[in-house]
Protein backbone atom coordinates (compact mmCIF):
# COMPACT_ATOMS: atom_id res chain seq x y z
CA UNK A 1 0.00 0.00 0.00
CA UNK A 2 1.42 3.45 -0.78
CA UNK A 3 0.43 6.89 0.85
CA UNK A 4 -1.48 9.57 -0.72
CA UNK A 5 1.61 11.35 -3.50
CA UNK A 6 2.36 14.05 -1.22
CA UNK A 7 2.97 12.01 1.43
CA UNK A 8 5.00 9.62 -0.46
CA UNK A 9 6.78 12.35 -2.14
CA UNK A 10 7.87 14.12 1.22
CA UNK A 11 8.72 10.62 2.61
CA UNK A 12 11.25 10.36 -0.74
CA UNK A 13 13.02 13.27 -0.22
CA UNK A 14 13.51 13.02 3.55
CA UNK A 15 15.39 9.49 2.76
CA UNK A 16 17.59 11.06 0.89
CA UNK A 17 18.76 12.62 4.09
CA UNK A 18 22.02 11.61 6.03
CA UNK A 19 21.15 8.89 8.61
CA UNK A 20 17.23 9.50 7.65
CA UNK A 21 15.61 5.52 6.64
CA UNK A 22 12.12 4.94 5.44
CA UNK A 23 10.51 4.41 9.32
CA UNK A 24 12.11 7.76 10.51
CA UNK A 25 10.89 9.36 7.24
CA UNK A 26 7.37 8.04 7.97
CA UNK A 27 7.71 9.73 11.84
CA UNK A 28 8.65 12.33 10.79
CA UNK A 29 5.82 13.23 8.23
CA UNK A 30 3.61 12.20 10.35
CA UNK A 31 4.30 14.29 13.22
CA UNK A 32 3.93 17.17 11.09
CA UNK A 33 0.61 16.23 10.18
CA UNK A 34 -0.50 16.47 13.20
CA UNK A 35 1.43 19.38 14.60
CA UNK A 36 0.30 23.05 14.40
CA UNK A 37 -0.03 24.31 10.81
CA UNK A 38 2.32 26.97 11.45
CA UNK A 39 5.06 24.61 13.04
CA UNK A 40 5.36 23.35 9.11
CA UNK A 41 5.21 26.53 7.61
CA UNK A 42 8.03 27.61 10.24
CA UNK A 43 10.24 24.74 8.81
CA UNK A 44 9.62 25.01 5.06
CA UNK A 45 10.53 28.80 5.96
CA UNK A 46 13.83 27.72 7.64
CA UNK A 47 14.71 25.40 4.76
CA UNK A 48 14.34 28.12 1.92
CA UNK A 49 16.20 30.31 3.67
CA UNK A 50 19.07 28.29 4.18
CA UNK A 51 19.44 27.87 0.22
CA UNK A 52 18.66 31.32 -0.22
CA UNK A 53 20.87 33.37 2.66
CA UNK A 54 24.34 30.61 3.47
CA UNK A 55 26.97 31.03 1.22
CA UNK A 56 31.05 30.18 1.70
CA UNK A 57 33.14 32.78 3.00
CA UNK A 58 35.48 33.37 -0.15
CA UNK A 59 38.52 33.87 2.08
CA UNK A 60 38.27 31.18 4.50
CA UNK A 61 35.33 28.55 2.41
CA UNK A 62 33.54 28.30 5.97
CA UNK A 63 29.80 28.85 5.67
CA UNK A 64 28.57 32.47 6.27
CA UNK A 65 25.55 34.89 5.59
CA UNK A 66 27.87 37.48 4.78
CA UNK A 67 30.96 37.80 2.77
CA UNK A 68 33.74 37.84 4.51
CA UNK A 69 32.40 35.76 7.44
CA UNK A 70 32.45 37.16 10.26
CA UNK A 71 35.24 35.31 11.62
CA UNK A 72 37.41 36.52 8.83
CA UNK A 73 35.94 40.39 9.29
CA UNK A 74 36.86 40.53 12.74
CA UNK A 75 39.91 42.50 13.41
CA UNK A 76 40.40 41.48 16.76
CA UNK A 77 41.46 38.00 15.66
CA UNK A 78 44.85 36.66 15.02
CA UNK A 79 45.77 37.48 11.59
CA UNK A 80 48.97 35.80 11.23
CA UNK A 81 47.67 32.23 12.00
CA UNK A 82 45.29 29.79 10.24
CA UNK A 83 43.88 27.06 11.17
CA UNK A 84 43.04 24.44 8.97
CA UNK A 85 39.87 22.19 9.31
CA UNK A 86 38.08 19.68 7.15
CA UNK A 87 34.11 21.08 7.45
CA UNK A 88 32.40 24.00 9.06
CA UNK A 89 31.16 22.00 11.54
CA UNK A 90 34.69 22.03 12.71
CA UNK A 91 35.52 25.54 13.20
CA UNK A 92 32.06 25.28 15.38
CA UNK A 93 33.53 22.76 17.39
CA UNK A 94 37.17 24.78 17.62
CA UNK A 95 35.29 28.06 18.49
CA UNK A 96 33.19 26.29 21.48
CA UNK A 97 36.54 25.17 23.24
CA UNK A 98 36.97 28.84 23.45
CA UNK A 99 41.36 29.57 23.25
CA UNK A 100 42.01 29.85 19.59
CA UNK A 101 42.10 32.95 18.19
CA UNK A 102 43.30 32.54 14.78
CA UNK A 103 41.52 32.39 11.62
CA UNK A 104 40.68 29.23 9.63
CA UNK A 105 40.66 27.75 6.50
CA UNK A 106 38.09 25.12 5.83
CA UNK A 107 39.12 22.14 2.96
CA UNK A 108 35.40 21.47 2.54
CA UNK A 109 36.50 17.64 2.95
CA UNK A 110 38.92 15.02 3.21
CA UNK A 111 40.83 13.65 0.71
CA UNK A 112 38.94 10.15 0.34
CA UNK A 113 40.55 7.85 -2.61
CA UNK A 114 37.78 5.67 -2.04
CA UNK A 115 35.11 7.68 -2.50
CA UNK A 116 37.00 9.17 -5.41
CA UNK A 117 37.80 12.45 -3.46
CA UNK A 118 41.17 13.64 -4.76
CA UNK A 119 43.34 17.03 -3.52
CA UNK A 120 41.93 19.14 -6.10
CA UNK A 121 38.00 18.51 -4.75
CA UNK A 122 39.41 20.26 -1.69
CA UNK A 123 40.31 23.80 -1.09
CA UNK A 124 43.72 22.71 -0.89
CA UNK A 125 45.00 25.41 -3.42
CA UNK A 126 43.23 28.25 -1.97
CA UNK A 127 45.15 28.00 0.64
CA UNK A 128 48.52 28.11 -0.79
CA UNK A 129 47.04 30.98 -2.55
CA UNK A 130 45.98 32.67 1.38
CA UNK A 131 49.86 31.16 2.73
CA UNK A 132 51.65 32.79 -1.01
CA UNK A 133 49.98 36.46 -0.32
CA UNK A 134 51.80 36.65 2.67
CA UNK A 135 50.94 38.18 6.27
CA UNK A 136 50.57 34.33 7.68
CA UNK A 137 53.09 32.83 10.37
CA UNK A 138 51.65 29.63 11.02
CA UNK A 139 48.99 27.02 9.64
CA UNK A 140 47.82 25.16 11.87
CA UNK A 141 46.41 21.29 10.65
CA UNK A 142 43.32 20.61 12.83
CA UNK A 143 42.24 17.53 10.46
CA UNK A 144 40.90 14.36 11.81
CA UNK A 145 42.93 11.77 13.33
CA UNK A 146 41.14 8.87 11.04
CA UNK A 147 43.00 7.30 7.86
CA UNK A 148 41.67 10.52 5.87
CA UNK A 149 42.39 12.93 8.09
CA UNK A 150 45.70 11.71 8.38
CA UNK A 151 46.30 11.81 4.69
CA UNK A 152 45.08 15.00 3.80
CA UNK A 153 47.17 16.44 6.79
CA UNK A 154 50.05 14.82 5.29
CA UNK A 155 49.12 16.24 1.58
CA UNK A 156 48.51 19.49 3.19
CA UNK A 157 52.11 20.17 5.65
CA UNK A 158 53.75 18.67 1.88
CA UNK A 159 52.28 21.44 -0.37
CA UNK A 160 53.42 23.35 2.01
CA UNK A 161 56.55 22.83 2.36
CA UNK A 162 57.89 25.40 0.05
CA UNK A 163 56.50 27.76 1.40
CA UNK A 164 57.97 30.38 4.43
CA UNK A 165 55.75 29.14 6.91
CA UNK A 166 55.39 27.28 10.23
CA UNK A 167 53.17 24.23 9.90
CA UNK A 168 52.00 22.60 12.48
CA UNK A 169 49.75 19.38 13.31
CA UNK A 170 47.54 19.18 16.63
CA UNK A 171 48.42 16.67 19.23
CA UNK A 172 46.36 13.69 19.02
CA UNK A 173 44.17 14.01 22.60
CA UNK A 174 41.89 13.52 19.84
CA UNK A 175 40.50 10.05 19.75
CA UNK A 176 42.27 7.98 16.82
CA UNK A 177 39.88 7.72 13.45
CA UNK A 178 37.69 10.82 15.42
CA UNK A 179 36.50 13.52 13.73
CA UNK A 180 37.24 16.93 15.63
CA UNK A 181 33.48 18.00 15.64
CA UNK A 182 32.64 14.82 18.00
CA UNK A 183 35.61 15.62 20.22
CA UNK A 184 35.05 17.87 23.75
CA UNK A 185 36.37 21.25 24.45
CA UNK A 186 39.19 20.25 26.90
CA UNK A 187 40.27 17.64 24.25
CA UNK A 188 40.06 20.29 21.36
CA UNK A 189 42.20 22.68 23.54
CA UNK A 190 45.02 20.15 24.93
CA UNK A 191 45.17 18.88 21.18
CA UNK A 192 46.16 22.72 19.98
CA UNK A 193 48.47 23.67 23.03
CA UNK A 194 50.25 20.36 22.46
CA UNK A 195 50.68 20.80 18.27
CA UNK A 196 54.02 20.03 16.80
CA UNK A 197 55.73 21.23 13.78
CA UNK A 198 55.76 19.09 10.96
ZN1 LIG B 1 35.86 33.56 6.35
Amino acid sequence: MRYPPAIQKLVEELIRLPGIGPRSAERIVFHLLKSPPDETVRLAGALTELRKKIHHCSSCFNVAQSDPCPICADVRRDQHTLCVVERPTDVVAVERAGNYRGRYHVLMGKIAPLDGVGPEALRIRELIGRVKRGGIGEVIIATGSDVEGEATALYVAKTLKELPVRVTRIAHGIPMGSSLDFSDEVTISKAFQGRTPV
